[in-house]
């Protein structure tokens, strides 16, 4: 039995819609399109027509990307969608529940509320260095645990989930429940990405973005990959057509080689420049403490955070505070080597130090 028993039965049952075919050299007077185009348009495909139901050659160029097969892997609207589906899917409301880490990345709760399931969130304490703990994730579950989401590297606190532990996890949890690796900064970490364990794992599922490291947030494009059966019934639930065609075309250019060593040399940037900022940040005094982190932020414990936001914010640099047990912490996502310039110049002027 797959993990797929575990979906709704109404969702397992969900047949995708059936779009209007689209066959080249045609004259196509059976979708209510436009017959032309508008002069605003500049894209590859013709805007006036509806573009492919799912973006088959974008989806193959992922899956290389990515490495997996192609039918492991549905396109969606970044990975903020790949959860919204997985929760969709799997929680029936009322009923089930999902397990995740905390503080962790707050959309997997805010899905689940949307659904009706329950969220039951296992602390990873400051003391600890926020680790993870598979027997405290193990012992949140019960039967109607569908899905366990762990964020690695975690947002905000930039923790890692060892590969020993995720198939630690993988293999005692088995198909009681989808085990979801969010590796939406996994580029910038030093581990490799748990794709290479779909093959091994069948209750296994994980979630990428090209909103980070591709530096394509504006694009709204990720993937969430994961057995057959188990990414043909989150095809049947996602939008007809949501991935539109200047995403498509545009996240098309974004997987050119040229276009991906320069997401690679900026990924060594922001790595070089984590660890510069974090070592320059550490002579302050207001800084209490740093946890080292394997994404493209970090997170912090200031001693007054009203001030170290106020200077940060009279020199208009945003940063991310936060209430709950992270209390005192703020999150800094690492920027250009000028912008965190700025930003060592706000910590300097709250130190006092002459400007
Ligand atoms: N997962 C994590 C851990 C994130 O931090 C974010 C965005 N902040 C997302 C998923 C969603 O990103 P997107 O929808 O842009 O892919």
């Amino acid at each position: 039995m797959t993990i797929a028993r575990l979906a709704r039965p109404e969702i397992r049952a969900l047949r995708p819609y059936e779009a209007a075919q689209q066959v080249d050299d045609t004259i196509r007077l059976n979708a209510n399109e436009a017959p032309w185009s508008s002069t605003a348009e500049s894209f590859r495909r013709p805007l006036n027509r509806y573009p492919e139901i799912r973006p088959q050659a974008l989806g193959e160029s992922l899956a290389r990307y990515f490495d997996c097969d192609a039918r492991q892997l549905l396109v969606t609207r970044g990975s903020s969608e790949a959860i919204d589906l997985l929760i969709r899917a799997f929680c029936r409301e009322g009923r089930d529940n999902i397990v995740t880490t905390a503080p962790t990345f707050s959309m997997y709760g805010h899905y689940a509320t949307v659904q009706g399931a329950s969220q039951r969130a296992v602390i990873t304490s400051e003391a600890s260095g926020f680790a993870f703990d598979v027997d405290a994730l193990l012992d949140a579950c019960d039967d109607r645990t569908h899905l366990i989401f762990v964020c690695s590297p975690n947002n905000p606190t930039g923790t890692v989930l060892p590969r020993p532990a995720l198939i630690d996890l993988l293999e005692r949890r088995g198909d009681r429940s989808a085990i979801v690796i969010d590796e939406a900064y996994i580029e910038f970490s030093d581990e490799s990405s748990s794709t290479e364990l779909l093959d091994r794992y069948d209750n296994l599922v994980v979630l990428r973005t090209l909103s980070k490291a591709l530096a394509f947030a504006g694009a709204r494009c990720g993937a969430v990959m994961g057995p057959v059966d188990v990414v043909r019934m989150l095809n049947a639930i996602q939008a007809p057509y949501a991935m539109s065609t200047p995403v498509v075309e545009c996240v098309e250019d974004a997987l050119e080689d040229h276009c991906l060593d320069e997401a690679r040399q900026g990924i060594d940037v922001i790595r070089e420049e984590r660890e510069r900022l974090t070592a320059e940040l550490r002579a302050f005094d207001v800084v209490e403490r740093i946890w080292p982190s394997a994404a493209n932020f970090f997170l912090i414990r200031v001693a007054d955070t009203e001030a170290v936001l106020r200077h940060c914010r009279d020199e208009h640099v945003l940063l991310r505070d936060f209430d709950g047990s992270l209390a005192g912490c703020i999150r800094i996502s690492v920027g250009t080597r000028s912008e965190n310039d700025r930003l060592l110049h706000c910590f300097r002027r709250i130190n006092g130090d002459p400007a």
